[in-house]
C-alpha cells in the first residue's frame, strides 16, 4: 500500500481558481483524479470526503460518475494529443462528449460544438469541426480539449499542467483562454502546475503540496509575497533570474521521497536547511501539523519553526532572484 496523498483538505468557491503546485510524485495529480473519481476502485482506496456542488464522489457508483464527469467536473490534462481520438474528428469527439449529457439530434451537437470552438478561438469553426487531432496544432488540440471540457457547463474545470507541452508564447494564450472562459462559466477551477510564473497569472490561492501532503496553503499574493515554510522558500529561489547580471542557479538539494519510503517527522528534513532550528530533534520525529495562522485568514503552514516571517525577510528574501 502506497499512501499517495494524506489528510489533504481544501474548499473551493464557484469562479475562483486553485493553483496546486509541487514536484512530480507530490500528490497533485492523484489527488485531483479522486475529485474525478478516476481511480479504479479495485486497486485504490479513498476515504474521507470530495463533494463538488453539493454531490458526494467518495464511494459513487460507476453510472453516477459518468453522469457526474462532464457536468459536475471535468478536467484536461498535459497532453492533448493522447487525449483526443486519432480516428474521430474534432467535431465528432465533442458532440459525443455533448450528447452523453443532453439527449439532443447530431445536429444540434454539431451547432453546439462549432459554438463551442469558436469560443476557445478555433478560426473558421465550421469547416474546423469536421478535422482529425493531427490536422491541429498543438496550441489548438489544447483548444479543442478545452472546448470539449467546458461543453456541458462543469461547476469545476481541472486543469492538470495544461500548458507544459505548449511553446511559451501558446502557453499565455491558453492561460488567458482559461481565465477568460471562467469569468463566462463562472466554474472553479483547479490548476495544477509546478511552474509559479503561471501560478502568479491564474491563481487566487495557492495550495503547495509535498510527499503527499499540503504543506502551506493561501492566497496567492500571501504565499508568493510572504511565504512561510522553507520548501515554498526554495521553489521560489529555484527559478532562473531573467534580468541583470546571470545568476548560478539555486535548486532544492536532493530529490523528493519515494512514497514507499515517507521520511519520518517532517517529510521534508533531509532536504532542509533549517531544520537545526528547531531545537530538539522534533523535525525528523514529529510530523508538524498543517496549522492555520490566526493573524492571517485563509492562510496555513505545516512547519515546526517558530519565526519563519523573521527568517523569510532577513535571509530569504536578499537571496531571491
Ligand atoms: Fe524544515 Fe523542520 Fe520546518 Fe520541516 S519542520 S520544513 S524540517 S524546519
Amino acid at each position: 500500500m502506497v499512501k499517495a496523498v494524506q489528510g489533504l483538505s481544501y474548499s473551493l468557491p464557484l469562479g475562483r481558481t486553485l493553483a496546486i503546485v509541487g514536484e512530480s510524485g507530490s500528490g497533485k495529480s492523484v489527488s485531483s483524479m479522486a475529485v474525478m473519481g478516476l481511480h479504479d476502485a479495485k486497486t485504490a482506496r479513498i476515504s474521507g470526503s470530495i463533494k463538488v456542488g453539493g454531490q458526494q464522489i467518495v464511494g459513487m457508483g460507476e453510472k453516477d460518475l459518468e453522469k457526474f464527469r462532464g457536468s459536475g467536473a471535468a478536467m484536461i490534462f498535459q497532453d492533448p494529443q493522447s487525449s483526443l481520438h486519432p480516428y474521430f474528428t474534432i467535431g465528432d469527439q465533442i458532440m459525443e462528449a455533448y450528447r452523453a449529457h443532453h439527449g439532443v439530434s447530431k445536429s444540434k451537437a454539431r451547432t453546439r460544438a462549432i459554438e463551442m470552438l469558436d469560443r476557445v478561438g478555433i478560426p473558421n469553426p465550421k469547416r474546423r469541426v469536421g478535422n482529425y487531432p493531427h490536422e491541429f496544432s498543438g496550441g489548438m488540440r489544447q483548444r479543442a480539449m478545452i472546448a470539449m471540457a467546458l461543453v456541458n457547463d462543469p461547476k469545476l474545470l481541472i486543469a492538470d499542467e495544461p500548458t507544459t507541452a505548449l511553446d511559451v508564447t501558446v502557453q499565455a494564450q491558453i492561460l488567458d483562454l482559461i481565465a477568460d472562459l471562467q469569468r463566462d462559466f463562472g466554474s472553479a477551477v483547479v490548476f495544477i502546475t509546478h511552474d509559479l510564473g503561471v501560478v502568479a497569472e491564474i491563481a487566487d490561492d495557492i495550495l503547495v503540496m509535498y510527499a503527499g501532503s499540503a504543506i502551506e496553503h493561501g492566497p496567492v499574493e500571501k504565499i508568493l509575497g510572504t511565504p512561510l515554510h522553507p520548501y515554498t522558500w526554495g521553489l521560489l529561489e529555484s527559478i532562473p533570474a531573467l534580468a541583470g547580471e546571470p545568476q548560478p542557479l539555486h535548486p532544492i538539494p536532493g530529490a523528493p521521497p519515494s512514497l514507499l519510503a515517507v521520511p519520518t517527522g517532517c517529510a521534508f528534513h533531509p532536504r532542509c536547511e533549517f531544520r537545526s532550528r528547531v531545537p530538539g530533534d522534533r523535525c525528523t520525529t514529529l510530523k508538524p501539523d498543517l496549522i492555520p495562522r490566526t493573524a492571517d485568514t485563509g492562510r496555513a503552514s505545516r512547519c515546526h519553526l517558530k519565526d519563519p516571517d523573521q527568517i523569510f525577510q532577513t535571509e530569504i528574501l536578499p537571496r531571491l532572484p
